[in-house]
């Protein structure tokens, strides 16, 4: 890390929870660095403290001389989607946020039925769009509140049906500007998880193959079917990060915590939801730390009573007491 991004650092962190600091322009682009900027404005969870440094690219140039920035001071960096499977700690992240949010390339191709989606488009955007043209295999994403990007990564799904299914392919970078392709083999892909997960690059965007022939009322219902149900079944209306912790197959973590009557149980302004007992819902005014202490509870009671340890889905970004 240069001296000039230490000190950067240092004043950021003084003021991690204060007033932002002027934003840097990296020169020759349209690309601005702010800092300071609050991640609970861009997190599903509604809370967090600040990224000390934080950028929204709108194309190949800016991620280029952002990558090239990032690379020049040495300074860490964490992909943003829509920030709807992340835990932001109060103190807020070190180095570089990168949101994703302008990415939203989407190109179709009728003859071999695929579409190629930039990292940031919304999965529930593209759930409608495919069941609307009669193409079926993205039914069960449209309540996920993502983005392409997001789901790559994290491997989304629901409803018997995942990302994985469908993706061909999707094109990364790597910090030191390297674009590969990484076919659904080269992402090792498992329940909940891809090899993106342990590996530090950008997804930029993807391509995925659906089939067609269905009728777009079949497609457009079933689409509809799975928006109901998961409103119906899930405390879709408070801020959550979805489900808190993965399926310990064959059981079901709701169910496991569901039994130890903990629906309802609350630390600060974190509950555990009465509609589904794997959500953990921010009530109000949750710190990101009464989520972090409430994850901890519900785990150490699953541990205790059912000798099942609850790994979580959500990613814990930052430094937790
Ligand atoms: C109400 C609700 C319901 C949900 N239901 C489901 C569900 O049914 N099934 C399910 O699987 N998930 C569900 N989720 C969780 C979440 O929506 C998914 O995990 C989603 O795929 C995350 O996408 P995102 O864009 O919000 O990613 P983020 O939360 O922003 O990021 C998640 C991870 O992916 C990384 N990342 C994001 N974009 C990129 C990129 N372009 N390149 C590299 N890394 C990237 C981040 O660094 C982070 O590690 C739900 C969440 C909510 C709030």
């Amino acid at each position: 890390m240069t001296k000039f991004v230490k000190e950067l650092l240092k004043m950021n962190t003084n003021k991690i929870l204060g007033a932002s600091q002027p934003p840097i322009k990296l020169k020759g682009t349209q690309c601005v660095i702010h800092q300071g900027e609050s991640l609970s404005k861009h997190t599903s969870y509604r809370v967090g403290g600040n990224a000390q440094l934080y950028a929204e690219p709108k194309s190949w140039e800016d991620i280029q001389a952002l990558f090239e920035w990032i690379q020049q001071q040495d300074v860490p960096f964490t992909c943003l989607g829509r920030g709807s499977n992340l835990l932001v700690s109060d103190q807020g992240i070190e180095g570089l946020v990168l949101n994703t949010c302008h990415f939203k390339e989407y190109d179709l191709d009728e003859e071999d039925h695929t579409i190629t989606v930039g990292a940031g488009y919304p999965l529930p955007t593209l759930a409608w769009k495919a069941a609307k043209r009669g193409w079926q295999g993205l039914d069960w994403a449209v309540g996920i509140p993502g983005t392409l990007g997001g789901a790559v990564v994290m491997n989304a799904g629901a409803h018997e049906g995942s990302i994985s299914d469908v993706l061909v392919n999707a094109v990364v970078a790597d910090s030191d500007g390297t674009i590969r392709t990484l076919s659904r083999d080269d992402l090792q892909y498992a329940y909940r998880a891809s090899n993106l997960q342990k590996e530090k690059a950008l997804v930029l965007k993807a391509s995925l193959a659906l089939q067609p022939g269905q009728s777009k009322e079949k497609m457009v219902n079933l689409t509809t079917q799975n928006f109901r149900r998961r409103k119906q079944t899930q405390p879709y209306d408070k801020p959550s990060c979805g489900s808190v912790f993965r399926n310990p197959k064959p059981q079901a973590a709701g169910w496991l915590i569901e039994q130890l009557g903990l629906k309802g149980y609350q630390i600060g302004g974190a509950q555990v939801a009465h509609r589904h007992a794997n959500f953990i819902i921010n009530s109000g005014n949750a710190k990101a730390q009464d989520v972090f202490n409430l994850i901890e509870y519900v785990q150490e009671k699953v541990e205790q009573h059912w000798s099942i340890l609850l790994h979580p889905e959500v990613k814990v970004l930052g430094n937790f007491s």
